[in-house]
């Protein structure tokens, strides 16, 4: 039987997670639950500058928050452990060992001034690009001497000569080739002895056992040297696969500039995890080139990396719109109601107490907004005037609704026939002002616009009759009697 999947998504906690990054995660993730593999998470944190602890924190709160879970990792430990790349050097130096031991790794004495000199010679016109191999050349006893003196070095990678073209089958891009004569001894340990990254990454995806390494194309250059790392270590060189990068609409590389960029950012603008899990699934790979609902459940069941795209992939901010307008749409009231609380509360709207009291008012509520919110942050505005005592009036829209002489006719009209109605649900006052917009002789849709602004203050709202209903009778008929004094004022300014 084939040896388990293992993956790893191995983020740099040096920003917030970008959704490059989390499409990386996601694929990783899908591919190990597909596979009923292993999805580890290591965090990359040896750029000791730039690497924080909130960054860590940031980056496992947005991957939880999409609702992807790892086998291994920082918080779960496991069986590769420890997670953290800094709290593997004793990895890192093990392996150094072992190709110093076999002759795949050599000190290099050479000082910056010496490399800066040799790279001008280089430009000038010998022909060989990176370094010229001069320490590879040294004695035996000259390296043992030197190195017992503490001379300052760096150790590099003695590239086999003969090691040819490498060539390796991408599962994104398929075969991919690189010249022998293009790879240079490069440096695997700093003077300081720190690893690179080139390094530390072989090291510890040789160490964890890793199967497939799936990242984005922006490693691709680094993927040669990686693999004559894997062969210097004699350990299984893994399957690689290269996504495509994520381009704003403009062609440049998705950024903060393009409106949001990072995952908590798509959170706090009101998309749910399961819409953004979804975008970022198909933003380079498709289930079958035409379904575009993919939830979670399928994509673990489904995904594969022969169907992920080499295309460049473009963010379209409209369709993820559509498509959390979609799983808002699909969400059972309860859920939706529980994922809008904080929204509304943020808003200064409902709690969770009131929610206890009205809780039928507040599924009504959540059935109403599903079918016209795009994203979450967009209910609490849908909604206030469902909430508040008495909501603003938007004087240009009473303007316009009022216009009509008979608007105060019809909204004292309104409010008897309200006033009088035997039960308060959408269905009785809908018929009631339907069949007053006759006896007023004013078109269904006038009457309805007059009476829409003198309940929400507003010429767009949710729908009228469930909204009536929802605010209540009393409020109603207060409304439409404080719209009717706006609608006189009107009036008396009219003609002026
Ligand atoms: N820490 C690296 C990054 O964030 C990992 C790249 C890799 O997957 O090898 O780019």
């Amino acid at each position: 039987m084939a040896d388990p999947v293992r993956v790893r998504f191995a983020p740099s906690p040096t920003g917030a997670l970008h959704v490059g990054g989390a499409r990386t995660a996601v694929y990783n993730w899908a591919f190990a639950r597909r596979k009923g593999g292993v999805f580890i998470l290591r965090i990359d944190d040896t750029d000791a500058e730039r690497s924080t602890k909130e960054n860590t924190a940031q980056i496992l709160r947005s991957l939880g928050w999409l609702g992807i879970d790892w086998d291994e990792g920082p918080d779960v430990g496991g069986p590769f452990g420890p997670y953290f790349q800094t709290q593997r050097a004793e990895y890192h130096r093990r392996a150094l060992d072992r190709m110093k031991a076999n002759g795949s790794a050599y000190p290099c004495f050479c000082t910056t001034e010496e490399l800066e000199a040799k790279r001008a010679t280089a430009r000038a016109g010998d022909g060989h690009a990176g370094y010229d191999r001069t320490c590879r050349r040294l004695e035996a006893s000259a390296v043992a001497t030197r190195l017992a003196a503490g001379e300052a070095h760096v150790w590099r990678l003695a590239v086999p000569v003969d090691r040819g073209d490498i060539v390796f089958a991408d599962a994104v891009r398929g075969r991919t080739v690189f010249a022998a004569g293009d790879m240079d001894d490069f440096v695997l340990v700093r003077p300081d002895g720190t690893p690179t990254y080139n390094f530390a990454t072989v090291v510890d995806d040789a160490d964890m056992q890793i199967t497939h390494v799936v990242r984005g194309d922006d490693h691709l250059s680094n993927t040669p040297r990686q693999i004559l790392v894997f062969e210097a270590l004699d350990r299984p060189v893994p399957t690689f696969a290269h996504l495509s990068m994520i381009w704003g609409p403009d062609g440049k590389k998705l950024s903060k500039r393009h409106g949001a960029a990072s995952v908590e950012e798509f959170r706090d603008m009101g998309f749910l995890p399961d819409a953004l899990l979804n975008y970022l699934a198909l933003l380079g790979w498709s289930l079958d080139g035409e379904t575009t609902i993919v939830p979670p459940e399928v994509l673990k069941t489904q995904f594969s990396l022969e169907r992920i795209s080499k295309n460049p992939a473009i963010f379209d901010f409209d369709k993820l719109d559509w498509m959390n307008g979609a799983y808002i749409r699909d969400m059972e009231p309860e859920a939706l109601v529980a994922r809008m609380l904080p929204w509304l509360e943020d808003a200064g709207l409902g709690s969770a107490s009131e929610l206890e009291t009205r809780h039928d008012w507040y599924l009504a509520l959540a059935q109403l907004v599903a079918e016209r919110a795009k994203r979450m942050s967009e209910i609490a505005p849908l909604a206030r005037y469902l909430f508040v005592e008495e909501p603003a009036m938007d004087p240009a829209a009473a303007e316009k609704a009022f216009a009509n002489e008979d608007a105060g006719r019809a909204l004292a009209a309104v409010l008897t026939a309200c006033a009088s109605l035997d039960e308060w649900n959408p269905a009785a006052i809908e018929a009631a002002l339907r069949s007053l917009a006759e006896v007023l002789q004013f078109k269904p849709k006038v009457l309805f616009q007059v009476v829409r602004v003198a309940v929400s203050g507003s010429a767009v709202s949710l729908p009228l009759f469930e909204s009536m209903w929802l605010i209540g009778r009393e409020r109603v008929l207060a409304r439409l009697e404080a719209a009717q004094s706006v609608a006189a004022g009107l009036d008396s300014t009219r003609g002026l």
